[in-house]
């Protein structure tokens, strides 16, 4: 669904969360595409169009998040609320692998957020592999 979100208020999001998708971190300017405005709490449940309600997203992590607001937790066997990116912070449940290509999970938000979004998906671990070698991953935020 496309709804309208003023330029100033796309400004805002991009610089809140330093142009890096909120979810996996991948920064904007290292695709070939432009990162899209992600309801946290979708409009099909109420959510609002409001800085509070938005954050930037990679297009794959909003395309597998879509309208899902919890996860299965194989450990805790427990729907788990995916991360809130306005509301929580990335390195309280998130850190980098060693070689920075992989998101490590630190606590049941990060597993299923991790799982759910499909964040270690290969294909963006082969491209992370390669912008570490750049020196341009993981970012510095
Ligand atoms: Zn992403």
């Amino acid at each position: 669904m496309s709804v309208y979100i003023s330029v100033d208020l796309q400004r805002q999001i991009r610089a809140k969360f330093a142009a890096c998708c909120a979810y996996c971190h991948t920064a904007e300017y290292l695709t070939v595409t432009n990162f899209e405005f992600e309801h946290i709490t979708p409009l099909s449940s109420g959510g609002e169009t409001v800085f509070e309600n938005l954050c930037l997203s990679c297009p794959s992590c909003n395309r597998y998040k879509a309208s899902r607001q919890s996860f299965w937790d194989e450990e805790t066997k427990q729907q788990v609320s995916l991360l809130n990116p306005q509301q929580q912070i990335w390195s309280e449940h998130f850190a980098w692998s060693e070689n920075g290509t992989e998101i490590i999970a630190l606590d049941s938000v990060g597993r299923v957020t991790v799982s759910a979004l499909k964040m270690n998906r290969p294909q963006l671990v082969r491209v992370r592999k390669m912008w570490v070698r750049l020196g341009e991953h993981p970012p510095n935020i």
